[in-house]
């Protein structure tokens, strides 16, 4: 190849204008230019460089490969003969119930996923679970406060006037169609998701009254202990053994009205952990990272800081640390309070959602400040890649992204996953992680959803199991657990993925 530079400069009015002008000469037509081997050598360059395409297969692996390939591209070839049929790009909402029967989704449910590193553990059980186990329970009540309609346990309902509680069972007496219309009220699921949600703003305006909904029902302590010990059975159910769950010490509560201090909160919370882990061992467990609220006062979020330092040091194995939460365009800034988080960096580990935007030169820049501040891994980091050096730095650092693809598109960041903006990155090497964030709130249950949007509108055609089980051991690798729990992890993991890969073999000939 002769690459010739020549360099002509224009003058219009005072300015110069300067054009670099490549004329590349190929020699084609010489003998020793091979046209495809060049196109190969820059395909298999790519491939190689892509998340997972590093990793030595076994030969068992090898043929579970092929398998799964096979699908994926009867699934694609679908797609590219009729763009309508092919799910993972649609929205979540409308495509849901047709992933349920695509043969590639099913594979993917079986998979040993290893962690779930980003759930809001508020919407981490299912609205079926809740409105069936929880809803029917004794003492339950609803009322209408401002437009939210808000769920919780009394012993007399005339004892609290905040609201003007009625009985879950009356309201069903007078309209028997009352839990299809309180599932709608703990889901952001809807047939026109479009036209329900037209802008971000109305989207996450539905999404906040969730959270309100559900709060002061999950508070209830007997129901809390149900919750948490549900939401990690459905996480197990799709072969998930780790999680870290994010929220805050909920004023828990009994009937005769004791209400738990949050020493007593995380104690309860790590009891039932442990119920569930003497129940399922290969159950690897959990950690906690404290979520504030970006919207508090400074002051409240010294205080919040002060005390999740006391509840590390009293539980150093449960509490990761802490992140910040809520739209990243209401509250603080990282930048804002950069200097008081520095404070706290000694003790608490930083998991940042940074990022969860689509503008430019503003929230986004909250990328920069979790880099900076060393954020263990970083929440969406949905703008990343417009930020090219805080992508080296970041990288340089090892710094995984949570990617949560159907809450970015469910979210209104982008409609269509297969321009979500971490494929770029995920094609360079850079280390991410699948998430599901809030999966209550999208109707699912687990992390195959995401993982099966991700593998499909998210990896090329001819990324296979390597990508997948890199996706399953980055949530290992670039979890909170310390070094050992970790090998220890990996090999919990590494027994089910050789149980996996049998499994593929003997049923997908
Ligand atoms: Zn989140």
């Amino acid at each position: 190849m002769i690459v010739d530079i020549p360099v002509p400069v224009f003058r219009i009015g005072s300015i110069i204008v300067i054009f670099v002008q490549l004329t590349v000469s190929y020699t084609m037509s010489s003998e020793s230019y091979n046209y495809t081997e060049e196109r190969n050598k820059i395909l298999q360059e790519e491939r190689m460089k892509f998340i997972g395409n590093d990793l030595i297969l076994t030969d068992n692996e090898m043929k579970a490969n092929e398998i799964i390939l096979k699908v994926k591209k009867t699934e694609l070839n679908e797609g590219y003969d009729n763009e309508s049929t092919f799910l993972a790009s649609q929205h979540f909402f409308k495509a849901k119930n047709k992933i349920e029967r695509s043969e590639m989704f099913n594979i993917i449910k079986k998979i040993p996923k290893g962690g779930s590193l980003h759930t809001h553990y508020l919407s981490g059980v299912s609205a079926d679970f809740i409105i069936n186990n929880i809803t029917h329970r004794k003492n339950i009540y609803g009322c209408d406060l401002n437009g939210v309609f808000k769920l919780r346990f009394l012993e007399d309902a005339t004892n609290d006037t905040t609201c003007n509680w009625k009985k879950l069972e009356d309201y069903r007496k007078e309209n028997s169609n009352f839990d299809d219309w309180l599932r709608k009220q703990l889901i952001l699921d809807v047939e026109n998701p479009y036209e329900e949600y037209p802008t971000a703003d109305s989207v996450w305006a539905k999404f906040k009254k969730i959270f309100s909904t559900q709060y002061d029902m999950v508070c209830y302590k007997p129901v809390f202990e149900i919750f948490i010990y549900q939401l990690l059975n459905e996480l197990y159910s799709d072969n998930v053994i780790y999680t870290e769950l994010r929220g805050t010490f909920m004023p828990l509560y009994e009937l005769n009205g004791k209400i738990y201090n949050s020493k007593e909160f995380m104690k309860i919370f790590i009891n039932t952990v442990e119920r569930f882990k003497k129940n399922f061992p290969d159950f690897v467990g959990v950690r906690y990272i404290h979520s504030i609220y970006r919207g508090l006062t400074i002051e409240n979020l010294t205080l919040q800081l002060d005390e999740l330092t006391k509840l590390k040091k009293l539980f150093p194995n449960f509490v990761a640390g802490f992140d910040l939460i809520g739209r990243e365009e209401e509250g603080h800034c990282l930048f804002e309070i950069h200097q008081l988080l520095s404070k706290y960096s000694e003790n608490l580990k930083f998991y940042f959602h940074a990022g969860e935007t689509n503008w430019f030169g503003h929230t986004d820049l909250n990328i920069i400040d979790a880099v900076l501040l060393n954020s263990s891994r970083i929440g969406h980091g949905f703008g990343l890649n417009k930020h090219p050096v805080v992508t080296r730095l970041a990288k340089d650092k090892n710094i995984c992204v949570e990617l949560c693809p159907i809450s970015n598109q469910v979210l209104m960041l982008i409609s269509d996953p297969r321009n979500h903006p971490m494929i770029g990155l995920m094609a360079e090497g850079f280390p991410v992680v699948i998430c599901n964030d809030d999966p209550s709130a999208w109707g699912t249950i687990g992390l195959s959803y995401d993982w099966y949007v991700a593998f499909m509108a998210m990896t090329s055609e001819n990324d296979g199991i390597r990508v997948l089980k890199q996706f399953a051991l980055n949530s290992i690798l670039y979890s909170a657990m310390e070094d050992e729990e970790k090998e220890a992890a990996v090999r919990i993991w590494e027994k089910s993925w050789q149980e996996f890969i049998d499994y593929i073999i003997l049923h997908h000939k």
